[in-house]
């Protein structure tokens, strides 16, 4: 049985005090109101790692991620952070394949599949992210795009480490724009993504894998999106800075 995951993806947002407190906000929430079944992750800045680790409850009911992490295991990599500087201070997951990191930083399939080795190896479970750019939705590639993402990063894994591989897909034309894919839209592409890991990886893995919706995702729109049939969550951005819209979203499922 795949997980329903709610992450929040603060990317370069908060300082230190506001981290603390949406951390805590958020913690309280989910012990009050988080159902049981809906795994909640946050992912604040690196700064504010260590800081937040100690406003959530050991339990588990919410996990931490990093936003990146290098392809390297340490070095000379002057403003970096490596999978095992994370992995020693208690993230469990690092989101990879982010399409700014894609775009601003120029990251390539080729390195991203180095870093979900370099995650892997070090323990990090990965949110890999996927998705197209408007002019190729225009064009109607989205899916041969995205499936090729998947198979150049993730496609030399073993079934064994692909088990600590969650995917996100985010159609960039949806990011941070308040235009969200319609949930039509994202099942189709989800289902697409669930096919082509069943291919390479056999339908029980593929079964198992949690697809993870993002792009404007609200509390007005994750209902309808997390009521599709492939969609087991989402990675949210703007929405996670609200302790309240977020809550309202992990609670979104059916
Ligand atoms: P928004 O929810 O702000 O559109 O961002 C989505 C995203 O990029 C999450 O990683």
């Amino acid at each position: 049985m795949r997980k329903q995951i709610v992450a929040g993806n603060w990317k370069m947002n908060k300082t230190l005090t506001e981290a603390q407190s949406l951390t805590s906000e958020i913690a309280n929430m989910v012990e009050d109101e988080g159902p049981a079944d809906v795994q909640v992750i946050i992912s604040p800045p690196h700064p504010f790692i260590y800081a937040v680790q100690n406003l959530i409850p050991e339990i588990g009911k919410i996990l931490l991620s990093a936003q990146n992490c290098h392809h390297e295991e340490s070095g000379a990599f002057t403003g970096e952070v490596s999978a095992l500087m994370l992995k020693s201070l208690g993230v469990q997951y690092v989101i990879l394949g982010h399409s700014e990191r894609r775009e601003q930083f120029k990251e390539t399939d080729q390195e991203l599949a180095k870093k979900v080795d370099m995650a892997l190896k070090n323990n990090l479970k990965v949110i890999f992210c996927c998705g197209e750019p408007l002019e190729v939705r225009e064009s109607d590639q989205q899916n041969k795009y995205v499936t090729q993402q998947l198979t150049n990063s993730l496609f030399h894994l073993s079934k064994e480490d692909f088990k600590n591989i969650v995917i996100a897909y985010e159609p960039i034309w949806a990011i941070g724009t308040g235009k969200t894919a319609s949930s039509d839209q994202a099942q189709e592409m989800h289902k697409t993504i669930r096919e082509h890991i069943a291919d390479k990886f056999g339908t029980s893995l593929a079964e198992d894998t949690s697809i993870l919706y993002g792009g404007s995702c609200k509390p007005d729109n994750a209902r309808e999106l997390f009521s599709q049939k492939d969609v087991d969550g989402g990675l949210i951005g703007g929405a996670s800075l609200k302790s309240r819209d977020f809550m309202d979203i992990i609670k979104s499922f059916a």
